[in-house]
């Protein structure tokens, strides 16, 4: 199995995967690779807005979104990249868990 390192194109992480879960992340994301914290971070933000409306390519939006989000992470001095996702999934989560009961 080939082992090729990978740039996240969100973050900028580099990750070694195999060749085969590099082209199904790129099939998934239109092209793009992203770390499994960006492609995590992107699927939950697209499930979500495919059940909140019927929206045109949920996972491009998404996609969209967490890119810009991203960038505006990469700038601010304070936390990186991973923490700001780490707290925003947390955040969301904490809410869907209070929605539930
Ligand atoms: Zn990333």
């Amino acid at each position: 199995m080939e082992i090729e390192s990978v740039k996240c194109d969100c973050c900028g992480l580099r990750e070694d995967c195999t060749q085969e879960y590099i082209t199904n992340v790129q099939a998934t994301f239109n092209g793009k690779w992203l770390c499994g914290l960006c492609s995590e971070a992107v699927r939950d933000e697209a499930g979500r807005a495919g059940k909140r409306k019927k929206a045109h390519g949920p996972l491009e939006d998404a996609l969209r979104a967490h890119m810009a989000f991203c960038r505006k992470t990469k700038l601010s001095p304070a936390g990186g990249v991973a923490d700001g996702m780490r707290q925003m999934l947390r955040r969301r989560s904490g809410k869907d868990d209070l929605a539930d009961i």
